[in-house]
């Protein structure tokens, strides 16, 4: 670790990378293993043990499994296979039967994925490529043209280029629930930390707040620890993250040519497409996956007023096809719809109160004047990460905001960025030696929240940083 009292030798440029989740690891593995290898110290802070793993793959419960086959999700966006290939070279769904489907595609748990990345990351660790820091950054301040780094162990890294990829701050639960049920053993307002759902009770009956990816986890982890009460999922339109699709078809549309000028023109053209697909025999699933494939050119041609209004109108019906449910997950809900144990509602939630033990939640349906009590034992939040606070989710951000380094996204998805990846300050110039890597670069890339796009911005955020050694 390179301190403040000894500086580096200033012919290496010192490239510090806040967060060694799977971005943070790909940024560092493209940065230790592409055309200007040796050239920088990589250092990434990350708090957990190991890194590549990040929020999304740190979990040992076999329930959670990737939400896209293994065939698309490389750390390599060049070769696509790589995590297949590596899958069958170390027998690593072996004992997981259920890894695979009918068609040949793989799903292993989430945890595999983590330890793919964390294999490729390995060797560059070993031999000091790529140094981990296992601490949280606490604060960064600029000074002289250079980024003092320090961490929650109290030392400094002096760094030339620093790289924001903390991605996913911690969620935001409603402000009813927190001011009515804080406190509660069972009001669960962030899912994804460990054992949180360990207080609810075999016979509990849950609502879960949210339909999303997260909303299933949490409904097959209750499912797997033999939970049999009755499960409330809730959210305001009440959809649903949709199956894939039920046999391989190659991306289909064009949504390029002409460039769709508003929001409303590009969805009659992915609903005229859907349309066309169907005639062709496809499902809606390869016009998706064009529209995302082409995302980031589409996005560059809205101006930001249209971006926002698809943030605000169309984004949860853009998440639910977008982000497909794992077929085993699916079953275990669908199982559990069938069997009339869970109720999937499309409502929103206008009192709740508790007497310490049970949990009365005032619910109206979609389109209803009428308002149901419903009584619950356990409320469990799934609307996910807060990426539009991330300013606020830690101290170190928000002071980069306040001296004038960062700031929120116009579509207030992530931070403001440059097609390189430089941070946008809010005085609108662009600072080459501060980049946002990953999910928090929405705003500008716009679909950037899965695979491949998101092992395609990592290599981008490297490439940006070799072009300056
Ligand atoms: C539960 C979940 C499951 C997902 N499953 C899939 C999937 O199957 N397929 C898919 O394509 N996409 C999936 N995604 C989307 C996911 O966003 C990306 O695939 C990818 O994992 C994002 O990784 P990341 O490193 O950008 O973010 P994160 O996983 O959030 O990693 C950020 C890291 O930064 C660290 N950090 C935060 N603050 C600091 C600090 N101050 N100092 C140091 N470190 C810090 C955190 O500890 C964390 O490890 C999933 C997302 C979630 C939340």
């Amino acid at each position: 670790m390179i301190t403040s009292n000894q500086q580096p030798p200033r012919s290496k440029c010192v490239v510090a990378i806040v967060g060694g989740g799977f971005t943070g690891a790909a940024v560092a593995y493209h940065l230790a293993t592409g055309d200007k290898a040796g050239a920088a110290d990589i250092v990434v802070f990350e708090p957990r043990t190991e890194i590549g793993k990040g929020l999304a793959y740190d979990t040992s419960d076999p329930v959670h499994r990737i939400n896209v086959p293994a065939a698309r999700m490389s750390i390599r966006p060049d070769d696509l296979e790589h995590f297949a290939r590596w899958i069958d070279q170390t027998g690593a769904v072996t004992n997981d039967p259920a890894a695979y489907r009918e068609d040949g595609s793989v799903f292993p748990r989430r945890s595999v994925f983590g330890d793919y990345v964390l294999a490729n990351l390995k060797p560059l660790l070993d031999k000091g490529a790529v140094k981990h820091v296992r601490a949280a950054v606490v604060r960064a301040e600029k000074q002289d043209e250079r980024w003092h780094v320090t961490d929650g162990n109290g030392e400094t890294l002096i760094a030339d280029i620093l790289v924001i990829a903390a991605t996913h701050p911690t969620p935001v639960p409603p402000a009813r629930l927190v001011a009515a049920l804080a406190g509660h053993p069972r009001f669960i307002a962030d899912p994804t930390a460990r054992a949180s759902l360990a207080p609810i009770r075999p016979h509990d009956r849950v609502l879960v707040v949210g339909n999303g990816l997260t909303s299933a986890d949490v409904i097959a982890s209750l499912k797997r620890g033999g939970h049999e009460g009755r499960i409330t999922a809730l959210s305001r339109r009440g959809l649903r993250s949709r199956s894939h699709a039920p046999f391989v078809q190659e991306p289909y549309g064009d949504f390029l040519l002409p460039p769709s000028a508003s929001a409303s023109e590009l969805l009659v053209r992915i609903r005229t497409a859907i349309r066309a697909a169907a005639e062709d025999g496809l499902s809606w699933h390869p016009v998706i996956d064009q529209v995302r494939a082409q995302g980031s050119a589409i996005w560059a041609d809205l101006p930001v007023v249209e971006r926002r209004r698809i943030v605000s109108h169309l984004r949860p019906y853009w998440d639910v096809h977008r982000f497909r449910i794992a077929p085993q997950v699916a079953g275990v809900l669908d199982a559990e719809i069938a069997a009339g144990r869970l109720d999937v509602l499309a409502a929103a939630i206008v009192h709740a109160g508790t007497d310490g033990k049970t949990i009365e939640i005032d619910i109206r349906r979609r389109g209803r004047e009428k308002v149901e009590r419903q009584i619950f034992d356990a409320v469990v939040v799934t609307t996910g990460p807060a990426h539009g606070n991330v300013l606020a989710s830690q101290e170190w951000l928000r002071r980069l905001g306040d001296l004038g380094h960062l700031h929120v996204d116009p579509t207030g998805l992530g931070l403001a960025c440059d097609r390189n990846a430089n941070a946008i300050r809010p005085d609108g110039v662009a600072d080459q030696s501060l980049l946002i890597a990953g999910p928090l670069a929405r705003g500008h890339v716009g679909e950037l929240m899965g695979f491949p796009q998101v092992a395609e911005h990592a290599l981008l955020v490297a490439g940006s940083i070799a072009a300056r050694l």
